[in-house]
């Protein structure tokens, strides 16, 4: 028995190797930022090949620091939708990673809206039909390429999430596999039946032979390959970064919840067995589950500007020099002073999915302060936060009692505690932070018996501290209004 686990964060603008030991505690970390590649207006790439060699290169360092023979096993936790399409006899990809964030496939999507197929995916998917997923970024490869269509029907060609890569990678090529929660935001996959969809497949014009197999979150995925990582070290874990924190919390149960305060927020809601069909613009997707379990569902819903409203502030405006100042700062002024800011720099998620609306600041007077703008926008976050959760609970048909939460913004004890007063609610935050790595390290951990049960996982889940609500009724309802009122009028009309 090793006497840790290894988790592999491939991120979007960062890979990590993180060492935990039993009790959850970090043993080593390393880390590598790569390339962010902005060919036009909207589109967004990343090399493969540079995220590859970074990725070997933070596990080697972390190997080398606790010696890979101690590590039981491997889980690999990644960007979600993210794809990349490559040659199964070189390795070599035909084009960059078209990244979840690429826009170029928006009016495509906009065709498919207007030829009525929204209810027939969202039906099948869970998911709105939208750029982000990985379908439209497949075809475009195979469309776009030179010859790549031509060597995708030969069967030369394989499509992989950056998992999928990862793994494929890692193993000489003997991996080709992903997880539920990686296939379903592919928008090729029946979230129902868990297998890629044969309508779907056709109507996106993608070769049989490029699909990954699929296997739960926690399961046997294969070995490494001796001359990357030292020795065969078994992969037993694979799951996309909002699932794996899902289950770095333990939400494994139906309606609990967990935000991350990352750039952006994502805030994922377990709502057990069944899927939920949201009627307030959250996509329906599937929990990171174990060989042998029934996969649950999620309910999701993502802010676009959550923490990246304190970087605007803090790179244009030009108002704070650094993150966590802001905190303070907020805690000088009693309140707003009736200022709002809507962060909707890229339009509004969800639940409102307007692509048009644009940010505003509203209630300026001549007393308006650096303070009030600061604490306008910290609050601007858990405002948006709440807006997707009171759409949760609507669809789900229940009350959230706690939340879990994670990711950079959650350091703030004044956003938390502003969380916690504005949904009424516990805000729970744990120990460790780094729950999507911590995440699929046990989902890897449990495979190979290294943890034996959830239970015993739960016992190591310590709480760093927990916020709980002190807000007057009357204040909530009253300040919920005037963000409501902001709202209104970012939207574009
Ligand atoms: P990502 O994984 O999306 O890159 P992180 O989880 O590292 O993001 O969180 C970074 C974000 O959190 C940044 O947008 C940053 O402005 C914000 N942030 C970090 N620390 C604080 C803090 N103490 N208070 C408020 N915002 C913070």
């Amino acid at each position: 028995m090793g006497k840790y686990v290894m988790s592999i964060d491939q991120g979007t603008t960062s890979s990590r190797a993180i060492v935990f030991d039993k009790k959850g505690n970090i043993i080593a970390k390393a880390q590598k930022e790569f390339t962010q590649i902005y060919p036009h207006e909207g589109w967004v790439e990343h090399d493969p090949e540079e995220i590859i060699a970074g990725v070997k290169e933070v596990v080697a360092e972390v190997l080398g620091k606790v010696g890979a023979e101690n590590v039981e096993c491997i889980g690999v936790t990644n960007q979600r939708e993210t794809v990349v399409v490559w040659d199964k006899n070189t390795g070599k990809p035909v084009y960059n990673a078209i990244v979840w964030q690429c826009r170029r496939t928006a009016d495509y999507c906009d065709k498919l809206k207007e030829a009525g197929l929204e209810k027939l995916i969202y039906s099948k998917t869970g998911l709105q039909i939208d750029a982000y997923f990985s379908a439209t970024k497949i075809r475009w490869i195979l469309e776009n390429v030179d010859g790549a269509r031509e060597r995708a029907e030969k069967g030369d060609l394989l499509f992989g999430t950056m998992d999928t890569y990862v793994m494929w990678c890692l193993s000489g090529g003997r991996i080709f596999a992903t997880d539920y929660t990686n296939a379903s935001r592919t928008m090729l996959f029946n979230i129902h039946d868990m297998t890629w969809d044969e309508d779907l497949i056709k109507m996106f014009d993608v070769p049989v032979g490029m699909f990954p197999a699929v296997y739960p979150s926690g399961h046997a995925y294969g070995i490494t390959s001796a001359d990357i990582t030292g020795r065969e070290i078994p992969v037993c874990g694979d799951a996309g970064d909002q699932q794996a924190a899902l289950y770095g919390h333990l939400c494994t149960k139906k309606g609990s919840i967990k935000n991350t305060y990352g750039t952006g927020c994502f805030v994922l809601m377990n709502t057990g067995d069944e899927p939920i069909e949201s009627k307030r613009g959250l996509v329906t997707t599937v929990a990171a589950s174990r060989d042998g379990e029934n996969p649950q569902y999620v309910l999701e819903g993502s802010v676009f500007v959550g923490g990246a409203v304190i970087q605007w502030l803090r790179d244009e405006l030009k108002l704070i020099n650094s993150s966590p100042e802001t905190e303070e700062i907020a805690k000088s002024v009693p309140d707003t002073g009736g200022v709002y800011i809507v962060p909707a720099f890229v339009g509004l998620g969800a639940p409102h999915w307007d692509s048009k609306a644009r940010g505003l600041i509203t209630g300026i007077t001549r007393g308006t302060s650096r303070a009030h703008i600061v604490r306008a926008a910290l609050e601007a976050i858990a405002y948006q936060v709440v807006d997707v959760m009171h759409a949760m609970q609507s669809d789900a048909d229940c009350r959230i009692t706690a939340l879990g939460v994670d990711g950079g913004a959650c350091a703030n004890n004044f956003l938390m505690q502003f969380q916690s007063d504005i949904l009424n609610c516990k805000v729970v935050r744990p120990k460790i932070i780094e729950t999507t790595a911590l995440g699929v390290a046990y989902l890897a951990g449990l495979k190979t018996g290294y943890w034996n049960d959830e239970d015993e996982i739960r016992e190591n889940v310590g709480v760093e501290r927990v916020f709980e609500p002190k807000m007057s009724k009357k204040k909530r309802t009253d300040l919920l209004m005037g963000w409501a009122d902001s709202i209104a009028r970012a939207k574009f009309r």
